[in-house]
């Protein structure tokens, strides 16, 4: 599979926890209550994490659809 590249744009997070619902082996609440996209780097205003298989790709972009404010993003690098 082709590389792709999560985004998650902490700062925007309402604490909402859906993604870490959906999306446990990626995203984990942090004790502020904000989302954490595991294993990420932080760059510039966001986190980034590198991913390269269908099922990593499939469960980021299920927490990205249930975002309620779109701050998750699933990008071909
Ligand atoms: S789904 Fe979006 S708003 Fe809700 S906790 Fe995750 S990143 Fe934050």
């Amino acid at each position: 599979m082709e590389k792709h590249t999560v985004l998650h744009f902490k700062k925007n997070c309402i604490s909402c926890g859906a993604c870490a619902a959906i999306s446990p082996n990626y995203f984990e609440m942090d004790p502020e209550g904000l989302a954490e996209l595991k294993g990420s780097a932080t760059v510039d205003d966001h986190q980034e994490l590198e991913i390269d298989t269908e099922d990593a790709k499939a469960q980021c972009q299920e927490a990205a659809d249930v975002c309620p404010v779109n701050i998750i993003q699933v990008k071909k690098k």
